[in-house]
């Protein structure tokens, strides 16, 4: 038998073995196994089984070993990785060794313990005997026959200063007995003894909730390939309807991914689906998935889905590989988030490989949000995907009021640029005598690389791009970033002619010195980078928050995600603008899905919510579509200039980076390499570069960058990557591609 290896760490190729007969058994395809390269073993998956056409057999070498006794990549992930590979212009090696967790490529078992117990007791003389026979043996005897339970053997050992010889002597001739223990490190154990959990109850579901749900149901009775959008506005009961879809999919035997995009920074909704889950599958381990994962947690959750063993995977991006037997479900909640998109090499989006691994399995695709991404709502528009729809929140709760506050008024009657406008002040007064809660929230996407007039709340934008240009202090310039056009920064608004046009933005201290300043006797708390950086701290402010100690919470909208406070009846939005002038195609998307967002989390209690949205341009599109919550309205007044530029999701989009430590270098094979993709491809691409990046340096690397635009990745992607390939790049020039980029900004 020969075997085809695809070795890790670098070789990106495919390499021929023979298996010798010990291991042919579990030499198939997708197994993990280390093989002789060059001089020495490296880990591979197996690939293809069959000989190579181009070398001759005898000179094979043998493979070494195979690691698990299953595959570590099942069929439908292994062509995953194939086609990533080719999608996104990447090694095959890169894409195994994010598939596979370092803790299980490692070679590593299970953690195992081995615990050691007195098994036959030594008479006084026996032990006198002992003792000068083998005064080493003698020892460990005497020290385990005081203890009332096993002891770990590695650690007693140690403790004594004993090899491992000494215990196997003892167990060799039955005083001692050795035994094999599993340790299990389950994730977020701990937040089960917090009681802090409601664990939620299964609701009665209301009509649209049943019918997305009935839909849902039978694409997995069909047993093919299909993906439904849930459009559901904020309140609307989604995870009900994903539960349920869990449930089903379970009840037929067989496995569910569950994706959600920040599993670190929603402990909340994580630990609640796990309750809810594992009520729904008695008997059935919930493996939760995310980046903060101990080697030892990620191993033992890989290890219970590959076997069988678990069945379900809620985690973060990269839970969309894992190894789950007869997936027949991926639901991935918030599906417009960024946060799904990996900024590193594998560049990946785990929305469209769960599509992809989907479709390679013939299983269902759930995605959901309030706000859909422009691509997934242009796909169900197409018929690709099936639109299900929760227009009504649960419980016939109204959605929330949303006030706009000009801010450009605002500052003429203040007389200043102030942080929180009058309305909202008296708002949170208001709340504050009643004892409900407030948020606010910051915007702070790319609040000092555009310049916004806060006198009329004009922006300036690239006539080619539709795009706001960036401010680049260093020749004080605004340039576009994807053509390169530029020009000299105003030091007026070229609108209003005010000088007022270089507003920086407010920090989330800022607001809460304001909000000091006015409300003295609330309790504030703010929620910023440092406190996500601390799992405790985070927790625990969500906790005091949840128990009515905080009046007023301020941080960023990454606080936003999935907060479910039934007490907090008034949200602020501080800066609304912000998000609009980032410079990307996407910036009105992201504003709309942030006021959508946010006002979501007012009203989810039984008293109705209030949100006040503070903005230098309340006649924006993306400002008026969310005052009613209007996602179709804004979604074809989007999709048309989308269309009109030739933006996704009409084309698709990728970056090429160049970085490197001289400038003029960059420029040169950045426009060499230009012509010669233009020659290439024609009109079947479109360039625009290249220009410098926005961040012209990043530690002392300069930057340049090309945007291509095709009609069809799959078609351009492979080529482009040969071409690389054979291009005579620098050694100090260093590229990398992107393949539908979310942010641009
Ligand atoms: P969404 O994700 O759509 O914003 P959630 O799934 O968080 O909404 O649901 C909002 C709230 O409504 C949750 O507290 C949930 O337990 C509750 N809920 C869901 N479905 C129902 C229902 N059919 N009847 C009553 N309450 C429900
Ligand atoms: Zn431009």
């Amino acid at each position: 038998m020969i075997v085809g290896v695809h070795p890790l760490a670098g070789f990106d190729k495919l390499l021929h073995y023979r298996v010798p007969d010990s291991l042919q058994a579990s030499a198939t395809v997708g197994a993990l196994v280390r093989v002789p390269v060059l001089n020495s073993l490296r880990l591979g998956i197996i690939g293809e089984i069959g000989a190579p056409r181009d070398f001759p057999v005898d000179r094979l070498k043998s493979l070494a070993q195979v690691v698990h006794p299953f595959p570590a990549l099942p069929p439908d992930l292994l062509g995953l990785a194939r086609w990533m590979a080719g999608y996104y212009a990447c090694g095959l090696d890169s894409i195994i060794e994010t598939m596979i967790p370092a803790a299980v490529r490692n070679g590593a078992g299970l953690k195992q313990e081995k615990l050691l117990t007195v098994e036959r007791h030594l008479s006084e003389e026996e032990i006198t005997q002992l003792t000068k026979r083998a005064p080493q043996q003698a020892r460990l005897y005497r020290f385990l026959a005081q203890q009332f339970k096993p002891q770990g053997r590695g650690l007693v050992l140690k403790r004594l200063g004993l090899t491992a010889a000494v215990s196997s002597a003892l167990v060799k001739r039955g005083v001692l007995r050795e035994e094999t223990r599993r340790v299990d490190r389950v994730a977020y154990a701990d937040d089960w003894a917090h009681g802090e959990l409601v664990a939620s109850q299964p609701h009665q579901l209301n009509s649209e909730q049943s019918a997305a749900v009935q839909a849902v149901a039978a694409g997995l009775t069909a047993e093919k390939f299909s993906v439904s959008l849930l459009h559901g506005v904020t309140g609307s009961g989604k995870t009900e309807v994903y539960l349920r879809a869990v449930d089903a999919a379970l009840k037929s035997g067989g496995g569910v991914v569950y994706l959600v995009p920040e599993v670190a920074l929603t402990p909340q909704t994580v630990a609640r689906l796990r309750s809810r889950l594992e009520a729904i599958a008695p008997g059935h381990r919930v493996v939760v998935w995310h980046s903060h994962l101990s080697e030892g947690e990620r191993l033992d959750g890989w290890l219970a889905l590959a076997t069988g063993e678990a069945r379900v995977v809620v985690g973060a991006r990269s839970a969309v590989f894992a190894p789950v037997q007869n997936l027949k479900l991926i639901v991935v909640d918030e599906e417009h988030e960024p946060a799904y998109k990996q900024d590193e090499t594998p560049r990946y989006h785990g929305r469209d490989v769960a599509v992809m691994r989907a479709k390679l399995t013939g299983a269902v695709c759930l995605l959901g949000s309030a706000t859909p991404s422009l691509e997934s709502y242009a796909n169900a528009q197409a018929g690709k995907y099936r639109l299900l729809q929760l227009l009504q929140r649960v419980d016939d709760r109204k959605l929330p009021h949303i006030d706009i506050v000009d801010l450009r008024i605002e500052a003429m009657r203040q007389r200043t640029l102030p942080a929180l406008s009058h309305k909202l002040v008296e708002a949170m007064r208001g709340r504050l005598d009643r004892r409900e809660q407030t948020i606010l929230f910051i915007n702070r996407r790319g609040y000092s690389s555009s310049m916004l007039c806060t006198k009329c709340g004009h922006v300036e934008e690239c006539t080619h791009c539709s795009i706001a240009l960036t401010y680049h202090r260093t020749d004080e310039t605004l340039r576009c970033h994807l053509c390169g056009d530029q020009r000299p920064a105003p030091l007026r608004c070229p609108q209003c002619g005010a000088p007022e046009i270089r507003w920086r933005g407010l920090g989330t201290q800022r607001v809460e010195e304001a909000v000091r300043r006015v409300l003295p006797r609330a309790k504030i708390e703010r929620m910023d980078t440092d406190a996500m950086a601390k799992k405790n701290r985070f927790r625990q402010i969500l906790g005091d928050f949840r128990t009515g100690k905080i009046d007023v919470l301020v941080g960023t909208q990454m606080i936003g995600k999935g907060l479910d406070f039934p007490n907090v009846t008034l949200v602020g939005l501080i800066d609304a603008d912000i998000s609009m002038h980032i410079p990307d195609f996407r910036a009105n998307e992201r504003t709309f899905q942030l006021l959508v967002q946010v006002a979501g989390r007012a009203g989810r209690g039984d008293r109705a919510g209030e949100v006040i949205v503070q903005t230098f341009t309340p006649q924006a599109g993306a400002v008026q579509f969310s005052r009613h919550a209007d996602y179709a309205g804004f979604a074809e007044s989007e999709l048309k200039m989308r269309r009109d530029f030739h933006y996704p999701p009409y084309r698709h989009l990728i970056h090429h980076l160049f970085r490197g430590p001289n400038p003029e270098k960059l420029k040169f094979f950045a426009e060499q390499w230009a012509k010669l993709v233009e020659k290439e491809f024609g009109d079947r691409l479109e360039l625009r570069g290249p220009s410098p990046s926005p961040i012209e340096k990043i530690k002392d690397e300069y930057r340049w960058q090309l945007w291509y635009f095709c009609a069809s990745a799959t078609k351009v992607v492979p080529r482009l990557a040969e071409l690389r390939s054979k291009f005579a790049w620098p050694d100090d020039l260093t590229q990398v591609l992107d393949v539908d980029p979310v942010n641009l900004g």
